[in-house]
């Protein structure tokens, strides 16, 4: 691919998520026309990842979550494919595109923003038998993997194999993992009620996490108001355990407890994308010290990335896959891995980039925590709100409602904004949809079938 834009600063954007897609809109904004902006991603949309508990739950359409990159970023090249190489040496990047076209690209300004991928441990199989929670179709599979199997178990008269169909194991009680288990879980009580041959009992949620407590971020008191809540429910939370096997989806776990289990979903951590910190694949600086901020790209807190000779003033980072200093929070303290920081860092990313094209002085990255917040399933929802140095508890409706209403507020587009309120509101009046369709994973199993029942043996 050749370089040509006529004589313009060229920003290539790595990664079109909650970062890539910010920067680019707000270069655009300050810069118009004054740059050349590319984004690379392999996927054509960028996923608004804090609503996909509720795409697991059935509360919000699947393509609700989805922000279309070539729609939103006029004017911008939208590249589909994934970065394989990144030689800051040499100002290129190489993507490999879906028909494995090697496509080479030069930038005058890199932005890193490859975000993070699920950290697998080698468990015996985990690999073969687990879902991730961080994709669209992983959130979207979990759902109907769940519904189809109420319809399933309800008709199964084979009482060992009802028992694996209605058996869902969660790993992993951060944000994403508690709050994937507890909207599943409600979404399942409430299709209960279609379901006479099924009772609540019958069902069995597990939440497995090696920590003594989940929801790490909250306080102590909202996390053991949040377990109860949970095992009220019957959501079985194993805590200080550890998944030790998986194979042929028998769970095993270290507290010697054994079953068998249709639906195991991972959600015990994240590693920043590993082309990053493989030196045959890039040349950017990673931290290597063991620890959560381990791969990650190395950043000042101007955004810059900060090299072994000295900050690189052409390459900057931001988001899940670098390690940005947190000078709110103190010395020695980086940002915790959320969307929260994620697109303000990116604000602030895109208004040095443009500090730069001017010859202006960068500023570096400030943002005090405005606190956290989950939702646990319809009406339920937890939240820390931090306002100047207090601490504000709430719980319940109002926590559930302040979280629907930031996500909203920070979903982009909105068209989507819009679609995601109808949806809630359609489920207000007809109640959430209980079909599960996994059959979209084969969708030629039913012409394929006709095509052989005709044939003759
Ligand atoms: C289930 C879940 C719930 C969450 N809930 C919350 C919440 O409530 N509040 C909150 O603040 N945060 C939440 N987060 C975290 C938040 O979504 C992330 O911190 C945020 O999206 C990070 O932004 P990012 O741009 O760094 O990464 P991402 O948004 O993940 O973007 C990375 C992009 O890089 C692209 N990419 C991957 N490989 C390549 C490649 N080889 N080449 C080019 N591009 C590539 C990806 O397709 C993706 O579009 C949640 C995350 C999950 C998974």
């Amino acid at each position: 691919m050749t370089n040509n834009f006529g004589g313009k600063p060229h920003v290539l954007i790595l990664g079109g998520g909650s970062v890539g897609l910010t920067t680019a809109s707000e270069l655009r904004k300050t810069l118009g026309a004054e740059v050349a902006i590319t984004v690379v991603d392999p996927r054509p949309y960028m996923t608004y990842q804090p609503f996909l508990p509720e795409v697991g739950a059935g509360s919000i359409h699947p393509r609700d979550v989805l922000a279309p990159l070539r729609k939103i970023l006029t004017g911008t090249k939208v590249v589909t494919g994934s970065v394989t190489r990144i030689s800051t040496q040499d100002s290129t990047v190489v993507v490999t595109a879906e028909d494995d076209e090697q496509l080479e690209i030069t930038y005058d300004y890199l932005v890193v923003a490859m975000g993070a991928v699920p950290r697998l441990l080698p468990i015996p199989g985990l690999a073969e038998n687990a879902i991730g929670f961080k994709q669209i179709e992983e959130a979207t599979a979990v759902r109907d993997r769940i519904l189809a199997n109420l319809a399933e178990a309800a008709t199964t008269r084979d009482p060992k194999a009802r028992k694996r169909l209605l058996t869902f194991t969660f790993i992993g009680g951060g944000f994403a993992g508690g709050e994937a288990v507890a909207e599943a879980e409600d979404m399942v009580r409430d299709a209960l009620r279609y379901y006479p041959d099924l009772h609540a009992s019958d069902i069995r949620f597990v939440l497995v996490d090696g920590a003594p407590f989940i929801f790490p971020e909250l306080s102590e008191e909202q996390r053991a108001y949040v377990l109860a809540q949970l095992r009220e429910r019957g959501i079985e939370v194993k805590l200080e355990t550890f998944l030790n096997s998986a194979e042929d989806g028998v769970i095993k776990t270290s507290d010697g407890d054994e079953f068998e289990s249709d639906l195991l979903v991972w959600n015990a951590g994240v590693k920043p994308h590993p082309v990053l910190s493989d030196p045959d694949s890039s040349d950017l600086p990673v931290v290597t010290e063991r620890g959560p901020l381990m791969g990650k790209v190395q950043a000042l807190a101007d955004l810059r990335v900060n090299g072994a000779e000295g900050p690189l003033d052409d390459v900057f980072t931001a988001g899940d896959c670098a390690a940005v200093p947190d000078l709110a929070s103190g010395e020695g303290k980086f940002c915790p891995p959320n969307a929260q920081h994620a697109v303000r860092q990116a604000k602030r990313l895109a208004d040095n980039i443009a500090r730069s094209v001017q010859g202006r002085p960068l500023v570096d990255y400030y943002h005090k925590n405005l606190g956290v917040m989950a939702t646990l399933g319809m009406y339920k929802g937890v939240a820390l709100v931090s306002l100047g140095d207090k601490k504000i508890d709430v719980r319940g409706l109002p926590a559930w409602a302040m979280a629907r209403a930031y996500h909203v507020y920070a979903m982009p587009t909105l068209g989507r904004k819009a679609s995601v309120i109808a949806g809630w509101a359609t489920n207000l009046i007809s109640r959430r949809d209980i079909i599960g369709i996994p059959e979209v994973e084969t969708p030629r199993a039913a012409f394929e079938y006709a095509a052989n029942t005709g044939k003759k043996k």
